[in-house]
């Protein structure tokens, strides 16, 4: 294990540092470790990002996008770089099955782990921890890393700024989250001080859809919502065939499942759609409905009380009803 004061002592030196996120990185995953990046590599360490698999256009504008490694088109770099680093920064992510087969290379690197996350329920491989589940963001937990850790607010320059706004922004929902308290807006606040150009960003990420995106979401709503009153559930189902028809790329799929949230008798939404090589869930809920709990207990994954993720091996249609199936369980917490 390491304490605040033998890290802050490893990072007086110039360091060979990898920072790791989870699969399919969304935008805290991203934003939360090129923000950790652009606050190193002011130090004259040698940082490196990889990501374990692409990640959508929409997040590929950030300060230091262009030096990011992605896992599955560089294995043999990322593979020597992971062995060689001194510390290796896992963000974002508490258990090494959410990097694939990184896991294994940053479990047998002799680098010193860091995690900086907000999941439930951490795996042991780390020798330091920033965990809060309460924070609305890693990126939020970054900037305290920075901050109130390592005591370098004046390294928070736009750079880092701008990456750690948009983790916190994507997050924590546009700072609509129950976990957005006072302080999330104060950091976020700072963050624009430092330069993060707040409307920018959102533009950025919110606004930046392609028309395909649009008419893919239009089909969504139209044609694959369905809703379930008694259990005041909504789910949409897509299908391969509609993936490319619409030619859906990664990321155009992310956020969908909010519009089925958005309806007011709905309590919990499924977004839940065949990808190639399995079938993907994306829960989210209102108020205390545990959405991590199905995802966790019945589909190999898990994530916050109020959005969660998982998947299936079986068909989409098998997995729908599975779904219904389980929702009976849950029928008295879904009637609140
Ligand atoms: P999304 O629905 O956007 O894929 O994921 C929502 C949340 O659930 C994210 O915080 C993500 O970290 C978590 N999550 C998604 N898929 C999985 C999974 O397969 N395993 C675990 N443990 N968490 C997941
Ligand atoms: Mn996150």
């Amino acid at each position: 294990m390491l304490d605040l004061a033998s890290l802050t002592e490893l990072l007086d030196q110039p360091r060979k540092i990898v920072i790791t996120t989870h699969h399919k990185p969304d935008g805290d995953a991203m934003g939360s470790s090129l923000g950790l990046y652009n606050y190193l590599i002011q130090q004259g360490h040698h940082a490196k990002v990889i990501a374990p698999t692409d990640y959508p256009d929409f997040l590929s504008w950030m300060p230091g996008n262009e030096e990011v490694i992605i896992y599955t088109e560089n294995t043999k770099l990322s593979a020597t770089l992971i062995a060689d680093a001194e510390i290796i920064f896992c963000l974002d992510f508490n258990s090494l099955s959410r990097i694939n087969e990184m896991g294994v290379l940053v479990g047998e690197s002799p680098a010193y782990k860091v995690m900086i996350d907000h999941h439930l329920e951490p795996e042991d491989f780390d020798d330091y921890r920033h965990w809060d589940i309460n924070a609305c963001a890693a990126a939020q937990l970054v900037y305290t890393f920075i901050v109130d850790q390592l005591q370098h607010k004046e390294l928070i320059n736009k750079d880092v700024a701008t990456c750690l706004y948009t983790g916190i922004m994507t997050d924590s929902a546009s700072f609509r989250l129950p976990n957005t308290t006072s302080t999330v807006h104060r950091i976020a606040a700072d963050l624009i001080d430092a330069g993060a150009n707040n409307s920018r960003i959102h533009e950025l990420i919110y606004s930046s859809s392609s028309e395909n995106r649009l008419r893919f979401l239009g089909h969504c709503l139209a044609n694959c919502l369905e809703i379930l009153p008694e259990y005041n559930t909504a789910i949409i189902a897509v299908s391969k065939k509609d993936i490319a028809r619409f030619d859906v790329n990664t990321g155009d799929t992310e956020g969908i499942v909010n519009y089925a949230l958005s309806i007011g008798s709905v309590h919990l939404a499924a977004f839940i759609v065949e990808r190639s090589d399995r079938v993907k869930l994306s829960l989210r809920s209102k108020a205390e409905f545990p959405a991590n709990e199905i995802c966790k207990k019945y589909f190999q994954g898990g994530g916050h009380r109020n959005a969660a993720g998982g998947q299936s091996e079986d068909t989409l249609e098998a997995t729908v009803t599975k779904f219904k199936q389980i929702l009976s369980e849950y029928k008295t917490l879904l009637n609140y």
